[in-house]
């Protein structure tokens, strides 16, 4: 069998004993591989590559196209992107897929027998970043859910779910107040949960859901999330496994993939032969699962699960009760090593067989539905005004309806307040005017909207942005707003 290539990144602080410890096991266990070292992290910073990266090294994982990746230490001082955020951006990594098990009695923790895996979608929602300033009092942060990045991380997660042997899929969203955004996700799950009988699948509000997983987390099995509630709650449930140091986490995507520690480079512990490697180490067990080597994947995973069981641990979950001996990052390496092809006695073993497969943009985007019939029906102008009332506001925006456009109601931070306003209602500087057609139920030209914001424009209002109002084969593409 051919090795196959990966790009290794050693990193900073602990990072380049933990990989030596988890290069050493792998290659001991058998893993096929050939490493491609590449260096990023500090130093790359600190020679004002403001990526981390070097520009070569991006030809390194463009041809492996499979990252190991040590933590690194990102620089005091602004002005420094995140590696993680422009390596997942830049190879569209979609998935963020972190195990958050725990390893009772040998580990403390509240929750003995916890076994989650988070699957977080990590390129939309709110971390677009597009955000933006608006007036003097409101910032606005764009959240964007497509279907196809929906139907990508839904579709990764019960392929997860399917070549792991698990049972269940749990959908976590907030579609009671975001019917639109979270609604998609949801409605998207629930389609292509169909397509997999054999899981599982139940849906939770994320606020409620979020307190059960830390309450009850053995009630989860795999957690599919939009990038906002993942990145909270992956934190959460790594947390509450009793195991930040011992998790491991996978970035895929379609053409490329990282794998690495959830922590971070430790600096104060760097050099001292003190680190913990398992992070790092279940990291990899998640690569050699992608590159297809499911039999080491299980060889290295159920070594650890011995040693961790045998009472061989490092500092960080050392405890005098239930460990037998305490031992620095080379010496647990080696403990690993030397149990090689036996299995855990009481912890659960683990049997890899595939990867998940993943479906790419491409076939997503060849079976996609028919194009809807998309009528535009209306707009919504946004409004910088700190001069009086709601009603104030409408007489002078009344000026500026057009032949065929009409003023039809003034929300602030979404509360109607014209007409029939209340005056106990709260308001900003930052005002919605929306506009339908004077005749209704009659569509709506581009070239009257571009009349409308010249009118506006003649009022002398600041106009800030607007968003077009559409319907998708008769179905409003917009929300009402409360008392519409
Ligand atoms: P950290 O995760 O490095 O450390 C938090 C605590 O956990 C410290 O007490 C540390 O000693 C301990 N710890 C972490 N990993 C350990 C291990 N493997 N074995 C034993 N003990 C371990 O978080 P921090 O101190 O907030 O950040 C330090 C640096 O790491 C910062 O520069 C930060 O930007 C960076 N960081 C990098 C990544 C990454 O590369 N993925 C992630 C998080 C933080």
């Amino acid at each position: 069998m051919t090795n196959v290539p990966i790009t290794v990144a050693h990193g900073d602080g602990i990072g380049p004993e933990i990989m030596e410890a988890t290069l050493h096991i792998i290659t001991a266990a058998g893993a096929r591989i050939d490493i491609e070292p590449i260096e990023v992290g500090e130093q790359v910073y600190l020679r004002g590559i403001n990526s981390g990266v070097e520009p070569k090294a991006w030809d390194s994982l463009r041809r492996t196209k499979v990252f190991l990746k040590a933590p690194i230490t990102t620089p005091q001082g602004g002005g420094y992107k995140s590696l993680n955020v422009t390596t997942r951006t830049m190879f569209g990594l979609y998935a963020n897929v972190r195990p958050c098990v725990s390893y009772y009695p040998f580990v403390a923790t509240k929750h003995p027998s916890m076994d989650v895996v988070i699957i977080r979608e990590n390129e939309e929602d709110t971390y677009t970043g597009i955000e933006y300033r608006q007036t003097h009092d409101m910032m606005e942060s764009l959240k964007l859910i497509s279907r196809p990045g929906s139907e990508k991380i839904i579709r990764y997660a019960f392929e997860y779910a399917r070549s792991h042997g698990r049972k269940k899929v749990t959908c976590f969203m907030k579609d009671n107040i975001m019917k639109m955004t979270d609604g998609l996700f949801h409605r998207v799950f629930d389609e292509i949960a169909k397509e997999y009988p054999d899981i599982i699948n139940e849906n939770w509000i994320v606020d409620i859901g979020a307190a059960k997983l830390a309450d009850t987390p053995e009630a989860f099995d795999v957690v599919v999330l939009p990038n906002l509630y993942g990145d909270i709650l992956s934190d959460v449930a790594a947390q509450i496994a009793g195991s930040v140091g011992l998790a491991g986490s996978a970035n895929i995507g379609d053409q490329c993939a990282m794998f690495e520690a959830i922590h971070g480079s430790a600096p104060r512990r760097a050099g001292q032969n003190l680190a913990n490697p398992s992070g790092l180490l279940l990291g990899a067990v998640m690569m050699l699962v992608h590159i297809d080597q499911p039999d080491v994947a299980s060889r290295v995973h159920n070594a650890w699960l011995r040693t961790i069981e045998d009472g061989v641990h490092t500092y960080d979950i050392f405890k005098e009760s239930v460990s037998k001996q305490k031992v620095g990052t080379k010496e647990f390496a080696d403990a690993v090593i030397a149990r090689l092809g036996q299995q855990p006695q009481q912890l659960k073993a683990v049997n890899y067989t595939t990867a998940p497969r993943h479906i790419s943009e491409t076939q997503i985007l060849a079976r996609k539905d028919p194009l809807s019939e998309k009528v535009l029906v209306g707009v919504d102008v946004f409004i910088d005004w700190h001069d009086g009332s709601s009603d104030q506001l409408a007489t002078i925006m009344q000026q500026a309806n057009d032949a065929g456009l009409t003023l039809s109601m003034i929300t602030n931070r979404g509360a109607k307040v014209w007409p029939n306003g209340m005056p106990e209602t709260f308001t900003t500087d930052h005002w919605r005017c929306r506009f339908m057609p004077a005749q209704k139920g009659a569509a709506v030209t581009h070239t009257q909207i571009t009349n409308l914001l010249q009118r506006v424009d003649a009022t002398g209002l600041d106009f800030i942005k607007i968003e077009n109002l559409y319907t998708f084969d008769g179905q409003a593409g917009y929300s009402m707003s409360a008392g519409e």
